[in-house]
């Protein structure tokens, strides 16, 4: 089977007063269509710069990253967001919502970026998906931090993406929401087969995922499967 996310001798560097600071040495993997992972290892071992790199949002320096058999490592910003809008949902550890914009709004962005139509009942009903349709009309600073990470959630599942990223999805929330968010997500990879990425420090979230990657300085040290 071809898998959805290709990685191979994916490099990140730096250049930083005069010398290379490596960030991402050489790292190999594929991921399968459909399938949970976690991402773990030590702060500023290089989680979040490899999320970046497989979801397109930025470029390596070397090393081939293929995203539903689409070479993103060969494209420009304008290409990649394109292959982001179409294929991609990403959820970022500080949420990321635009604040001049509502709830509602922000769940819309997607969706008109991929031209899509009748786009308002969609989004409402993504807001009703996380418990959120009574905010449909809040601004980022009228949310509570699990608030904002549920329209993010919304916002991340409103272009049905094949795949889904996520940086530390709970690292903000207390254990209540927290767990609503875990299930929400979970239940995209039941219900529709979204593949889900996930980078995290919590060891539970990362064991309920059926393969884990940890990661130390740089490299890839462990790909172990679990359980699930
Ligand atoms: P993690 O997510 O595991 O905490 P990161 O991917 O955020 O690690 O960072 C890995 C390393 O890359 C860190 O040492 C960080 O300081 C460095 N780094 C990240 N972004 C940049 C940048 N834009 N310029 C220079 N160094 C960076």
């Amino acid at each position: 089977m071809t898998p959805i996310l290709h990685i191979q001798d994916l490099t990140k560097t730096y250049q930083s007063t005069g010398h290379t600071l490596t960030v991402l040495d050489s790292i190999n993997f594929s991921v399968e269509e459909g399938s949970t992972l976690a991402i773990i290892g030590p702060s500023g071992s290089g989680k979040t710069t490899l999320l970046g790199l497989c979801a397109g949002l930025d470029r390596s320096s070397a090393g081939l990253v293929e995203l539903n058999g689409i070479r993103l490592d060969n494209l420009n910003e304008d290409a990649r967001a394109q292959v982001r809008n179409q294929h991609v949902g990403f959820i970022f550890q500080n949420f990321q919502l635009l604040p001049t914009l509502t709830a509602l709004e922000n769940v819309m962005v997607p969706m008109e970026l991929r031209g899509a139509k009748n786009i308002k009942p969609q989004a409402m009903d993504l807001l009703d998906k996380v418990g959120l349709a009574d905010r449909a009309h809040h601004y980022p600073t009228q949310l509570s931090g699990g608030e904002q990470q549920r329209v993010s959630l919304a916002r991340a599942f409103s272009n049905k993406p094949k795949i889904l990223f996520a940086d530390e999805p709970t690292g903000n929330l207390d254990a209540e929401t927290s767990e609503k968010v875990v299930k929400l997500i979970f239940d995209l990879n039941r219900e529709a087969g979204t593949t889900l990425v996930l980078v995290t420090h919590d060891a539970e979230l990362a064991a309920k995922t059926q393969r884990i990657l940890r990661m130390k300085g740089g490299k890839l040290i462990s790909d172990e499967r679990t359980v699930g």
